[in-house]
């Protein structure tokens, strides 16, 4: 299993680094993407991938970022996309639930990041909070860019259109909350080439774990058994999908 995206610089991750790493593996976790949020934390994601084969990484700015940052990073950040162990731009997106006051400055951002993405010709991992409409619309120019809804939590019609416009799902730990029920009826739906598997860690952390732990990429599997309870099929096969659609989109494995 690859977990296809969380953030190992944080630094309740990166404190266990290697514990967490070992966990991952012991799980059959083998290989992860961590995701960068910022340009210190792209740099600090770029500088870990060198140390770890198992690790690749996608880097941008985050929505909840673009107050402290500068359009000028995006320039850095195509530097950075140079490194061989980039495979995507991100996380980039529209975030209004915690972003209203910084909604003109996260579309800047997020349209800059994908002329960016289209240059260099790299697949994008979407954040997107209570903005499908406009993330959506915003792509709709963009139609040579890869897209892919990481952590979806949106409704199925929501699924249906970002699938239809030809993009992925992200599916995490909020699958496996109780009151999650219509987010298992998309993950029931979706079609079987268009999601993958996600911790988000350390954030998300899902079912049983939600109490006890902060999320770690090893606890992807627990996702993955609710995933696989709501289509009806075992966890190697949600395990054999989510790798050969993490390897398509991000051209990694
Ligand atoms: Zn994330």
């Amino acid at each position: 299993m690859i977990d296809s995206h969380c953030h190992l610089t944080d630094p309740r991750l990166g404190e266990q680094l290697l514990d967490v790493l070992a966990r991952a593996a012991a799980a059959g976790v083998g290989r992860m993407i961590t995701v960068g949020t910022s340009l210190e934390d792209d740099r600090r994601c770029v500088e870990l991938c060198r140390q770890l084969p198992q690790v690749r990484c996608a880097i941008g700015i985050h929505p909840n970022y673009v107050a402290e940052s500068k359009l000028e990073d995006v320039e850095q950040i195509e530097l950075l996309q140079l490194d061989g162990s980039v495979v995507a731009l991100g996380e980039t997106g529209l975030d209004y639930h915690y972003g209203q006051e910084t909604k003109l400055r996260q579309r800047e951002f997020f349209i800059r990041q994908l002329e960016l993405a289209k240059k260099v010709n790299r697949p994008v991992v979407i954040h997107c909070r209570e903005a499908v409409d406009d993330t959506l619309s915003i792509l709709n120019d963009f139609t040579s860019v890869a897209a892919l809804f990481h952590c979806f939590t949106g409704t199925i019609e929501e699924a249906r259109r970002i699938v239809d416009a030809g993009y992925y799902l992200g599916f995490g730990g909020a699958v496996t909350f109780k009151k999650s029920e219509a987010l298992r009826d998309v993950a029931r739906e979706a079609p079987a080439d268009r999601f993958v598997m996600e911790t988000d860690a350390p954030y998300l952390t899902p079912e049983p774990m939600r109490k006890q732990k902060i999320n770690e990429p090893a606890m992807v599997m627990h996702t993955a058994a609710v995933v696989a309870a709501a289509r009806g099929v075992d966890v190697d096969e949600i395990d054999r999908l989510s790798t050969a659609n993490v390897q398509r989109f991000f051209g990694w494995g």
